[in-house]
Order: structure tokens, then C-alpha cells, then sequence
């Protein structure tokens, strides 16, 4: 083997190439790892962990300004956005230290610069070309997208430089209401700006179970952060002092930002992808359900597969294919049994089918569901927070869905995939103990009551 032929060549560095580059080199595949900006990707450098980040020091904020209803007489004094992003980057940065160091320990061997697919089995990177005797796994993920006509610059921002902001806006604008917008929503009411979120279809979150959708746009209203639903954008003009938005019907909007979240384009242009023949749709690399693209022995993983855009996703499909690869045929991923977190104050978290979801694929009369409020868990409301835990199940048949509203609940959702993947009857979990005075008690209340036995709940 010369120094650049290897079993597997990765292109892209994300959450999806280096986790099938981890898993490959423990298997015993040599594996070359292409990145041209930072090992890591979007979810360590621009995405899950900075934001997370900054939700936490929302939180923090959250409760120094509402401590004193607790008898804690703290006050806020301000946030020092220079300080938070210090604290953020310090975070991500000693992750970076210590993904950079499982690479190396894993004798992964890590290229830095752009790669072109030139072949079924060949990357070119600043004029080298790397062969791959087994497969080419393509992981280059996903860029903020925007809208026709829209272009990001000045104080129209996306969240990559939503994440570099050295100042707190006074007043600002978030176009688009699903994932990442209430997250970035979130945080600025937190620290203290006014938020009107901007989203063209009915409801926040619409992705989800359209009861954790109304939770939370109640818990938003509550928190003084404006939902403008069902409305369309038509365009938006800036100065060296603010942006004026335009709604469909001619409402305008004043601000200092708008930021631009309307989801993530893939990242598969300029590449070879065409040119080497793979299937596309729509940007979006095609696979079948193994995870292998229309040319044999070219995968890909992560974003630039359609489906759900989530770092676990990632790690999971680049896991897969190293095993693939390896001939263990590993099981093919449920992309439904992938539980989402939304980590806006409050959260939502998910995992399996919408109640509406399962009627459509059941019946309504095969399909039973039941709503747990946090009014009646002791913990929530030592944390003062209201929500719900809502099963789906189908009649008689096991836990199809579960979907939950509330401070922390996303800590909750590993249960709940647990049980939705492995099709667990209520009857199963309601035998189970949950510890007392916990949130995951209502998870337990809930199957209680589904299972007929509430304890504190209604029947
Ligand atoms: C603001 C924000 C918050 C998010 N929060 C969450 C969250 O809380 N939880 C969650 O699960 N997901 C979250 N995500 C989504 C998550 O970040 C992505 O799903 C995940 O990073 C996708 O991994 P990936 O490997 O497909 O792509 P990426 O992480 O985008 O990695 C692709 C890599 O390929 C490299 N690359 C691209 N082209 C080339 C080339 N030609 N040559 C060499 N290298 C190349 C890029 O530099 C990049 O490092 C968030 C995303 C954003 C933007």
C-alpha cells in the first residue's frame, strides 16, 4: 500500500465522515479522512455544541433574572456577550482537542484540504490523489440556505454568523420557526432582546406533533417572544442601523438583525459528485437504504442525504457504512426510530410517529394516545415548568410515538427511543419503576395511564 491508497477514503470531516472513519479503523480498515476546514463539522464548530452553549448561559440568565420568585435574591446585572462566547468557545474548543486526539489515536490518517471526487475510488486534494481499495464515503454536510432573491450580508445574518455576534440586538427578526430558529429565538429573549419569529407555515417547530407546536408557542408568547405564523416574507431592506422587514400583505418590521433560518442546503455541488455520475436530487446525494449511492462502492452519509439533519443521524449512518464496508451487514437505520431535541426554553423532544402520522399509517381507530401534563410531576414543577408527555400507540399493539414539551425534557427522549425502537407495549413500561421526585416520572406516569392504572392523573 503506497501513501495514498487506503480501504477508505472519507471526504468531509463531520459528525458522519469521522464517525465511519472511528469505526472503520477499529475494524481494521485503513482510512484516509479529507477536511478542508475543521475536523468536527458543523455540529462542533457552527452548529449543536456552540448553540447548546448558549442556551445554557440563557438558562443560566433565565434564572438569575427569575430567582427572587424563589426566595434567591440574585439579580442579573447583564450579560457579558464576550465572556459567553469565551465560555462557548472554551467548550468546543477542549472537544475539538479531544476528537483531534481520538483521530490520531485511532490511526486514522487526516488530510487537510478540499477533495474532489474524481472516481468511483478516487479523491483529489491539491493535485494528490487518493485511491480507496474497498469504498468512498461522501460526508461533506450542509451550508445555511436562504431564499430566492434574499442575500445573506450585513445585519441579514444566518446562524453561522449569528454564532459570531459580539453584540446582543436590541431587536431582532428570525425568519423561519422550525429547529434552529426558536433555538436562536430562544437565547436572544433570554438575553434580553425583543424576538418576532417569522414563519411561513402554521405553526412553530412544524415538523413536530402539532400539540408540542401550540405548547410552544404558548410557553413563547409567556416569554414575550413574538410568533408571526402562517405569514410570508416578501423581502427586506437594511441600513447601517437596522433591517425593515416586509410581510405578504405589506406589514414591515423594524430590527437590528434578521436572522435567516429557513434550513439547511446540502453541500454536494463543485465536488465530481455529477461528474462522476452519482444520483442526485435537488442537490441531495441518492442512496438506497444501505446507505450506498447508484455508483457501487461510493456511500454517503449524514446531511447531504435526505432525511432528518442531525449530528446523531450522522455519527449512526457513518457507523453503519464502516460496517457496511467490513461486510457485517449491520441493520438497516430506522430513520424514524431518530429521536429530535429542539432546545428552546422549553423544549421539545421527540421520537416515532405524530399522533396525525399514525392515523394516517393505522386508522383512527387503531390508534390510542395520551397526554401526561407536568402539572402533576413534582419535578417540573420544582422547576416551574409547565408541558406535557404524549403517547402514541397503536391499539393494542405497542408505542409508536412519543412526543414531550417542557424545561429538560430532551434529557427524556433516550428512554423514549428506547422504547419506540423496540416496540415496547405500555403495559412493559408501566411495570417499570420510575425514580421519584424525577421528570422521567412522567414518562413513567404516562404509561401508567396509558396502560389504564394512572396514578397521578386523571383516568
Ligand atoms: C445552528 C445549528 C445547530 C444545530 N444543532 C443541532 C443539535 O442540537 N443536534 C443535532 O443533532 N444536530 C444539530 N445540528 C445539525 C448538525 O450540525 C448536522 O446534522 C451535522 O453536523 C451533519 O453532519 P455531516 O457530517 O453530514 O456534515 P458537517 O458536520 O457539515 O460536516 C461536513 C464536513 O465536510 C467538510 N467538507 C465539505 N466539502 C468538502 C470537500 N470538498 N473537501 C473536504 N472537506 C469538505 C466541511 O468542511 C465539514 O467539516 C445543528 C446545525 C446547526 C447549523
Amino acid at each position: 500500500m503506497t501513501g495514498t491508497e487506503f480501504d477508505v477514503v472519507i471526504l468531509g470531516g463531520g459528525s458522519g465522515g469521522y464517525a465511519a472513519a472511528l469505526r472503520g479503523s477499529q475494524l481494521g480498515l485503513s482510512i484516509a479522512l479529507i477536511e478542508k476546514d475543521k475536523l468536527g463539522g458543523t455540529c462542533l464548530h457552527r452548529g449543536c455544541i456552540p448553540t447548546k452553549a448558549l442556551l445554557h448561559a440563557a438558562e443560566v440568565a433565565d434564572s438569575a433574572r427569575e430567582s427572587s420568585a424563589i426566595g434567591v435574591n440574585a439579580t442579573l446585572n447583564g450579560i457579558d456577550i464576550v465572556k459567553v462566547n469565551e465560555y462557548r468557545d472554551g467548550v468546543v474548543g477542549r472537544l475539538y482537542k479531544g476528537l483531534q486526539g481520538l483521530v490520531k489515536s485511532r490511526e486514522v490518517t487526516y488530510i487537510e484540504g478540499t477533495g474532489t471526487l474524481t472516481s468511483a475510488n478516487t479523491v483529489d486534494v491539491n493535485g494528490t490523489r487518493y485511491t480507496a481499495r474497498k469504498a468512498v464515503v461522501l460526508a461533506t454536510g450542509s451550508y445555511a440556505r436562504s431564499l430566492p432573491g434574499l442575500d445573506i450580508g450585513g445585519r441579514v445574518i444566518t446562524s453561522d454568523q449569528a454564532l459570531q455576534l459580539e453584540w446582543i440586538p436590541s431587536k431582532v427578526i428570525v425568519l423561519g420557526g422550525g429547529v434552529i430558529g426558536v433555538e436562536f429565538a430562544s437565547v436572544w429573549r433570554s438575553f434580553g432582546s425583543e424576538v418576532t419569529i417569522v414563519e411561513a407555515l402554521p405553526r412553530l417547530v412544524p415538523n413536530e406533533e402539532e400539540a408540542c407546536s401550540k405548547a410552544l408557542e404558548r410557553a413563547f408568547r409567556k416569554r414575550g417572544i413574538v410568533s408571526k405564523t402562517g405569514v410570508r416574507f416578501s423581502g427586506v431592506t437594511q441600513s447601517d442601523v437596522g433591517v425593515t422587514v416586509t410581510l405578504e400583505g405589506a406589514e414591515t418590521l423594524d430590527a437590528d438583525l434578521l436572522l435567516v433560518a429557513v434550513g439547511r442546503g446540502p453541500n454536494a455541488t463543485g465536488m465530481g459528485y455529477d461528474t462522476v455520475g452519482i444520483a442526485m436530487d435537488r442537490g441531495f446525494v441518492l442512496t438506497d437504504e444501505r446507505l450506498e449511492t447508484n455508483v457501487p462502492g461510493v456511500y454517503a452519509v449524514g446531511d447531504i442525504v435526505p432525511g432528518l439533519q442531525l449530528a446523531h443521524r450522522g455519527f449512526q449512518q457513518g457507523i453503519f457504512v464502516a460496517e457496511e464496508i467490513a461486510g457485517l451487514n449491520p441493520r438497516v437505520i430506522d430513520e424514524l426510530g431518530i429521536p429530535k431535541v429542539t432546545y428552546c426554553e422549553p423544549e421539545v423532544a421527540s421520537v416515532g410517529l405524530t399522533q396525525a402520522q399514525a392515523v394516517e399509517k393505522f386508522g383512527a381507530e387503531n390508534v390510542e394516545a395520551y397526554e401526561y401534563n407536568l402539572g402533576g410531576n413534582g419535578k417540573s414543577q420544582i422547576l416551574g415548568t409547565a408541558g406535557f408527555v404524549k403517547l402514541v400507540r397503536q391499539k393494542d399493539g405497542p408505542v409508536v410515538g412519543m412526543h414531550m414539551v417542557g424545561s429538560r425534557v430532551g434529557e427524556l427522549i433516550g428512554e423514549g427511543q428506547l422504547i419506540v425502537n423496540w416496540e415496547a407495549y405500555p403495559e412493559d413500561v408501566a411495570s417499570l419503576v420510575h425514580a421519584h421526585p424525577t421528570q422521567n416520572e412522567a414518562v413513567g406516569e404516562a404509561f401508567l395511564a396509558l396502560a389504564g392504572k394512572p396514578l397521578h392523573a386523571h383516568a
